[in-house]
């Protein structure tokens, strides 16, 4: 019996008498990568414990949420998938237990809203509730009482206890590795902070330990996350640091990082990505706005102008350590953010021109509840944002389109994603896409190199070299 329980709880359990009653679990995410790699985590620790996986939501006895605050849409869906699911148990008369974690799982109107359909509400960060509230479900227990609040004071340590459980990753060659999480910068849209509390880095022991085990593994892709990675800091080393740590561990891949804030990109972080021959040379930048003065509303705490000196000494780190080598430069937009005038919009596009972004992803500006944004009137129409967007799109293919042509007749390193049809899809060292037709070896997961024949604005042709 003592295997099916998390050590944490043996001591808890030893006397009672247990009987399993859960099994098959399943889990619904939405959202950022960070929420993702915390369903992996999640999903480690329920199969740890003898849960199985469930194909099919409505088959399932526990049904997990993790859920994303960034946009009205994601949020309307989790409302529609619980509705459905409430429908079927009414129908089946079967009992789902069903748990709702993620950015939505904090705000006092979703648990009103949903208090008589959710068993549990719990922050990422208060991984314990959830485990308690799995091992009491789990088995009919005799004399014990669990308490499972959703509301108590997380300390900075326990916040990040839960990515020490062993992740149940999705893919066996590329893997997102959480090294932080949390927030400190509250950005006038964002539901990051209030979500998922302040920053707290992870010890670089237990990052270095994980990426090792991958790399023993095969991974070929690391991707180190979290909510501001650059501004890592575990109390002995900052992200710069961590970056030579990881680039140091002997084996073949690649290491990726997301997401930074321009406010921590500082020269010695620069040189180092640029320096480290594992870490790929895609370097995410968001800027969310081109206009000062939005910038500033949004609290963001840079000007374009000192975005732009960044972008040009990323340009030249990577001209003077990997020269000839391709880079790529991507970024996040905000479009219609509140007051957002047409002329300041304007200034988007100009840091867009300016800044020849091989990737952007645009976001049309939705309130959110908590946020500061909130209280500010949301008076850019949803037909304007969408026009916005366009036209900002329409940028972004041409640079794209000019910096893909730098590919033609190079020998570019792919890892293989997947095959569809005839053709391999994978990714190069800058993120591009890149379709080469399939050979009959099973390369996913592979590196291999390719000759590029073709270049369109959002992806790469060619064929294997
Ligand atoms: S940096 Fe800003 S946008 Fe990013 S998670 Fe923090 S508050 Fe949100």
């Amino acid at each position: 019996m003592k295997d099916l329980i998390s050590p944490l709880f043996w001591g808890i359990l030893m006397d009672t008498d247990l009987v399993r009653t859960l099994m098959k679990y399943y889990i619904k995410t939405f959202g950022c990568q960070m929420n993702h790699s915390d369903s992996e985590r999640i999903a480690g620790f329920l199969e740890k414990n003898k849960y199985k996986p469930s194909s099919d939501i409505n088959g399932a006895d526990l049904v997990i949420f993790n859920t994303c605050g960034v946009r009205q849409m994601a949020e309307d869906r989790v409302y529609g998938y619980i509705h459905n699911i409430k429908k079927q148990e009414t129908r089946n008369k079967k009992q789902t237990k069903i748990i709702l974690t993620g950015c939505l799982s904090n705000r006092p109107d979703v648990q009103k809203r949903l208090k008589n359909k959710v068993d549990l509400f719990f922050p990422i960060n208060n991984f314990e509730t959830f485990e308690n509230f799995v091992i009491k479900n789990s088995f009919k227990i005799k004399n014990l009482k669990l308490k499972i609040s959703a509301q108590k004071n997380i300390s900075n340590k326990e916040s990040i206890t839960y990515l020490s459980n062993g992740p149940k990753y999705t893919n066996n060659f590329q893997a997102f590795v959480p090294i932080m999480t949390g927030c400190n910068n509250f950005c006038a849209y964002c539901v990051v902070p209030y979500a998922r509390g302040r920053e707290v880095s992870r010890p670089a022991e237990e990052i270095i330990s994980e990426v090792k085990d991958l790399v023993q593994k095969g991974y070929k892709q690391i991707t180190l996350l979290g909510q501001n990675v650059n501004s890592y800091n575990d109390g002995k080393i900052n992200f710069s640091r961590l970056l030579k740590k990881v680039d140091a561990i002997p084996g073949k891949f690649w290491i990726q990082f997301v997401s930074n804030h321009p406010k921590d990109v500082t020269p010695e972080m620069i040189e180092t990505v640029a320096q480290c021959k594992k870490v790929c040379e895609n370097f995410h930048l968001p800027i969310q706005a081109g206009d000062d003065n939005i910038i500033r509303r949004m609290n963001r705490k840079y000007t374009a102008r000192e975005y732009m000196r960044i972008i040009s000494k990323i340009r030249s780190a990577f001209r003077k350590y990997k020269p000839g080598v391709l880079y790529s430069i991507t970024s996040d937009i905000i479009v219609g953010f509140p007051g957002e005038t047409r002329k300041q919009f304007l200034k988007s596009a100009e840091i867009m021109e300016k800044a020849k972004y091989d990737m952007v992803f645009f976001g049309q500006y939705s309130p959110r509840p908590g946020t500061a944004a909130w209280n500010m009137k949301d008076n850019v129409s949803k037909a304007e944002k969408e026009r916005r967007e366009k036209f900002l799109n329409e940028i972004l293919k041409k640079t794209a389109y000019t910096n893909n042509k730098k590919y033609l007749n190079t020998i570019q390193e792919i890892l293989i994603e997947k095959e569809k049809g005839e053709f391999y899809f994978g990714k190069t060292r800058t993120q591009k896409n890149i379709k080469i037709p399939a050979t009959n070896k099973d390369l996913i997961g592979k590196f291999v190199k390719a000759k590029i024949t073709k270049a369109n604005a959002w992806n790469l042709e060619g064929g294997i070299k």
